[in-house]
């Protein structure tokens, strides 16, 4: 799995999918590029999002407000601090979070441990050796599980508690080391603030602080009446915005898993007081249907519903993706009851309610959302793609079997040789597709490994252009995944391509 991981990494890499954000000057923690092929492929998912979000919905519009925002959002939002008890209470919970992650990892770190020892045994002992036994009786192996196991299960119950006091206390006794900075100082985190400060305004006098937006939720809210007025949207409705967010996060990881400035798509969902729970359950299946249109497969999806809920929220629930490093939250689905509206009222001195002309009267609307990171939508579908496979003839060849309709480019167009008019031919076709779609030319190297490329690129389709087509205005058409080539006309060309990778 760890092998797997680092495949991933080093795959995106290599095929012009993910760089490390400034690399000749080591990178920077927790912050990544998209290359040619990864600005594609996260744009196709954003767009696939899109669709199904704002196109298919009647009664969801879309929104893109800006990062900068006014600072008193995130006193109302509960991100900063306030004066009044439950934004305190709220301010807490993230810590605690922060800490379990913290934890969390470390749990992961002696399990780890236990695992070296069980590998470097079974080299050692090679046929003879009892795994099961080893693990019941091994001091190392018993030590470590021991300890990964009562540092859950305290996390688990601390989980249920209201303060912070179990957590830290378990911080302490274990003296967890910041993995990033080293330093074992909880004040540090007591004072650590997830988002990232910035100011406006040139002179040092006159410039206000602001704050990069952590979430892109806080954009909606503040402008619900403004849509539902200007849209004449009749409740229930959504608003769905696509963005970046950024968080200062202490334990950055697992590469583009836990990102300190990534995506997120969101959709908030405004109705009836009372009607939240039935539009819970419906954007729980809506949403999980999404992922599994895309055929990663079904049981690499779980629900985790929240028993201990945020104060805001009366339901939440996680859809969970099985990530090379385990099953992992991919996407949050949160009943926020009035919470949010309601803050922005009390805030801003606003009306933020909604007047019902059925029942003929005012009322401040529910909110169901939906928030899924684009980031770690590209994670799932990229790892889950990267496979490698044996061939009948005892080859192998690496293919990353992207769902065709997110994939960078749909066909490459190959000349067998360099010569006898063919390029010319390949280049003909290209200029008829592009207006549909994004395709490749290649001419180097032998065809065969330009297929390997074109494999290990994703690219769901090559077409050949070979002696053959002088004659007759026929290519073959190869599938990247069953390596079934077929011999097609030109002309049928878009329509083939079109029936696999259209929305
Ligand atoms: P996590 O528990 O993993 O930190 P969260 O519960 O803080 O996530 P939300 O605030 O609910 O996340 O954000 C919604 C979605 O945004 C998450 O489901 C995740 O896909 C994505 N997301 C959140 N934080 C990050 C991050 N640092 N990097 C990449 N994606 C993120």
């Amino acid at each position: 799995q760890e092998d797997l991981f680092k495949n991933v990494v080093s795959h995106a890499k290599e095929y012009g999918y993910i760089f490390p954000s400034s690399e000749i000057y080591d990178g920077l923690s927790a912050v990544y590029d998209y290359a040619q092929n990864g600005v594609e492929l996260k744009k196709n998912i954003r767009e696939y999002w899109w669709k199904s979000m704002v196109q298919m919905h009647e009664n969801i519009v879309g929104l893109d407000s800006s990062i900068l925002m006014h600072p008193t959002t995130w006193k109302a939002s509960g991100h900063v601090d306030a004066f009044n008890d439950p934004l305190i209470d709220n301010k807490d919970s993230k810590r605690r979070y922060r800490a379990d992650v913290l934890i969390e990892d470390y749990a992961e770190k002696l399990n780890q441990k236990a695992q070296k020892e069980i590998e470097k045994a079974k080299v050692r002992f090679g046929e003879a050796f009892d795994e099961q036994e080893f693990i019941k009786t091994n001091a190392r192996v018993v030590e470590y599980k021991a300890k990964q196991r009562e540092i859950l299960e305290r996390m688990a119950k601390s989980l249920g508690d209201e303060n912070l006091a179990d957590v830290k206390a378990l911080i302490e006794e274990l003296e967890i080391a910041d993995p990033e900075t080293g330093s074992r100082n909880w004040t540090d985190v007591k004072q650590f603030n997830l988002m990232f400060g910035t100011k406006l305004g040139a002179s040092a006098e006159s410039a206000m602080d602001l704050y990069l937006r952590p979430e892109t939720a806080q954009g909606i809210f503040v402008n619900f009446l403004n849509v539902q007025k200007s849209g004449r949207m009749k409740i229930p409705f959504g608003i769905a915005q696509t963005g970046k967010a950024f968080r200062n996060e202490i334990v950055a990881r697992q590469f583009i898993f836990r990102m300190r400035e990534f995506e997120q798509m969101e959709m908030q969902f405004f109705v009836k007081p009372g009607e939240e729970m039935k539009w819970y359950e419906y954007w729980k299946t809506t949403r999980l249907n999404w992922h599994l249109s895309l055929g990663l497969g079904k049981e690499n999806y779980r629900f985790h519903d929240h028993e201990k809920l945020a104060h805001y929220a009366n339901a939440a629930a996680d859809i969970e993706f099985n990530f090379p490093f385990g099953f992992k939250e991919l996407e949050g689905i949160h009943s926020r009851t009035d919470f949010d509206l309601k803050a922005h009222e009390q805030f801003s001195n606003k009306k933020m309610q909604y007047f019902d002309t059925e029942e003929n009267k005012n009322y401040t609307p529910y909110v169901v959302e939906t928030s899924v990171g684009l980031d770690r939508m590209f994670l799932a579908v990229f790892s889950n793609s990267l496979k490698e496979e044996t061939l009948e003839d005892g080859s192998t060849r690496t293919v990353l079997q992207l769902p065709s309709v997110l994939a960078p480019t749909k066909a490459a167009v190959l000349p067998l040789v360099k010569k006898d008019g063919l390029p010319d031919v390949a280049r003909e076709i290209i200029e008829e597709l592009k207006w549909d779609f994004n395709v490749a030319y290649d001419e180097k190297d032998a065809v065969g490994r330009r297929y390997r490329r074109q494999d290990a690129l994703g690219t769901p389709f090559c077409i050949t252009v070979d002696h053959q087509t002088l004659e007759d205005k026929t290519v073959t058409i190869r599938h990247r995944d069953s390596m079934k080539q077929d011999r097609v006309a030109i002309s049928e060309l878009r329509a083939i391509i079109n029936s696999e990778v259209s929305m």
